[in-house]
């Protein structure tokens, strides 16, 4: 079986399979892992950022609105407003009152401060007097002018750092309305710095809030670590815009982060309120799932080309044949002929050389049939077609031509050494038993010679062997005639 009968390029076709297989896994994993990340990213600036930001500011809202209740209260009282229009006289009397309204609402410190006399008291008595000339009393002079009730103030220069420490300055007036100083308590914001470092821990975000110059005041870290936006890569660029806009969503880089940004303004504390989460750290999951995906994909396609290989290899050789040979004798069929004479051809073209072909017909084969049976006739031309090929050498092809026709082509050849050829493929079969189950089987066949003349085509110096084919029927069977130049057979009989 010559294996130039390639129906099947294996190659191309394992080639052609790794690609469909490679660019639809990939395709596939690579829109899944965008669409993760797409879906990933909206959640993050659209609901998660958001949600975090709304937790802290409710959280500090609840921190403040208790204090202001509280500072409220103290500026009401009866006892305190009596105490200060009797004249300030029992120090003691007040510091107990002021003590008692620290510990009962476990306030960092409470006070009240008297604008008649300047006197700072707490629960330990006068504390100080306050000044106009002192920068740290400015809040008393402030609260002494302001229109309204009450005022948040948060320690500026931040004297307890653990602490940080939200001051409500409440104006208290006489039972006449007439202002007669400031009262009220300093809180921590403890719980809100523990639920800021509860969520960076959870969710990787980081939070803080930072005052209108852009400076961090309030953050989830130790003491002492409060990050400078101004001094951020990404950040110092749009931290301006961010204070001038108050709210919104942003993005910058940050060591090659791409960081996702919520920024609210908390109005009570003149604060913006911080929330950011690294983007790919938080795409660190579904990136890993991608590797694993293209990992599987890779090795999916391998196994399925390895295996297609494996199969093809099995079966092209069988598929081959079945295309190119004929079923009962195992010679070539007339399709395979078509193809390795046009190979022949082109080879003829480049390196002209003498090309003969022999047209065998098995003699009175119809009889062989007749006599005993159909079975019987193919056993005989297997037979004979063995015979055939076993004679030639391995250059030449021999086709099955029709039901008891075989044509053979024999490459290099010229008419005479043809003939010989033919006259020994003829003894062969002559010679031999056709049939071992029925040895009284005997069987001859008749062959025409031409030479391809270089210039006709292959069908026509077909037909010359079989005009010389039927001269040699003609002229009694089981013998080799040559085509003449024209078409007229000469004899060569045995
Ligand atoms: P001759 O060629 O010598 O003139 O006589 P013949 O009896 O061979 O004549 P012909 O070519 O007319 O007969 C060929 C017969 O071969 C007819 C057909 O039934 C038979 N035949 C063709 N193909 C097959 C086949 O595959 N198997 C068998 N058993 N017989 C076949
Ligand atoms: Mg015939
Ligand atoms: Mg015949």
């Amino acid at each position: 079986m010559p294996r130039h009968f390639k129906i099947i390029d294996r190659r191309s076709l394992i080639l052609l399979l790794s690609l469909v297989l490679s660019a639809g896994f990939f395709a596939t994993t690579l829109f899944g892992y965008f669409v993760s990340k797409e879906a990933i990213r909206s959640a993050i600036i659209g609901q998660d950022l958001p949600l975090t930001s709304s937790n802290i500011y409710s959280e500090i809202q609840k921190d403040l609105v208790r204090p202001v209740l509280i500072s409220s209260t103290m500026a009401h009282d009866t006892f305190l407003r009596e105490w200060v229009l009797r004249g300030e006289k029992d120090v003691g009397e007040l510091a107990r009152y002021l003590a008692e309204v620290k510990l009962r609402n476990r306030a960092f410190s409470s006070f009240f401060v008297s604008d008649k006399t300047g006197n700072y008291y707490t629960g330990e008595g006068a504390f100080k007097q306050v000044s106009e000339s002192e920068p740290r009393d400015a809040w008393y002079y402030r609260v002494r002018n302001m229109q309204d009730d009450y005022e948040i103030n948060v320690d500026p220069d931040l004297a307890n750092n653990d602490k940080l420490t939200i001051f409500i300055n409440y104006r208290v007036a006489d039972f006449a309305g007439q202002y007669i100083g400031a009262t009220g308590i300093g809180l921590t914001v403890d719980s809100v710095r523990r639920l800021i470092q509860e969520y960076q821990a959870r969710f990787q975000r980081t939070i803080y809030f930072a005052d209108a110059t852009g400076r961090v005041v309030l953050h989830g870290g130790q003491k002492g670590q409060a990050p400078d936006l101004r001094g951020r890569p990404g950040m110092a660029a749009i931290l301006d815009r961010i204070l001038a806009e108050r709210s919104g969503s942003y993005q910058f880089l940050d060591g090659g982060d791409n960081h996702i940004l919520n920024v609210n303004y908390v109005s009570e504390l003149k604060w913006y309120l911080f929330v950011e989460q690294n983007e790919d750290i938080s795409l660190a999951g579904i990136r890993q799932t991608l590797y694993v995906n293209l990992a599987i994909s890779l090795a999916v396609t391998l196994v399925v080309i390895f295996l297609t290989y494996l199969a093809l290899g099995r079966y092209q050789t069988k598929i081959e044949e079945m295309a190119s040979t004929d079923k009962l004798t195992g010679l070539l069929n007339r399709h395979a002929f078509s193809i390795l004479i046009d190979k022949l051809m082109a080879n003829y073209r480049r390196n002209p050389q003498a090309i003969t072909v022999l047209l065998a017909d098995v003699d009175d084969f119809k009889t062989i049939n007749d006599r005993y049976g159909h079975r019987i006739g193919d056993e005989v031309l297997v037979s004979i077609a063995h015979r055939l090929r076993s004679t030639l050498r391995a250059a030449d092809f021999a086709v099955r031509w029709g039901g008891e026709e075989f044509l053979m082509v024999l490459p290099g050849c010229a008419a005479e050494e043809g003939r010989q050829i033919a006259e020994k493929l003829r003894l062969a079969v002559a010679e031999s038993n056709p049939c071992p189950s029925t040895p009284s089987i005997l069987t001859s066949v008749s062959i025409g010679v031409a030479q391809f003349d270089g210039t006709e085509s292959i069908d026509h110096t077909v037909s010359r062997a079989d005009a010389a084919l039927y001269a040699a029927k003609a002229a009694g069977r089981n013998r080799v005639c040559m085509a003449g130049a024209d078409s007229a057979p000469s004899d060569n009989a045995a």
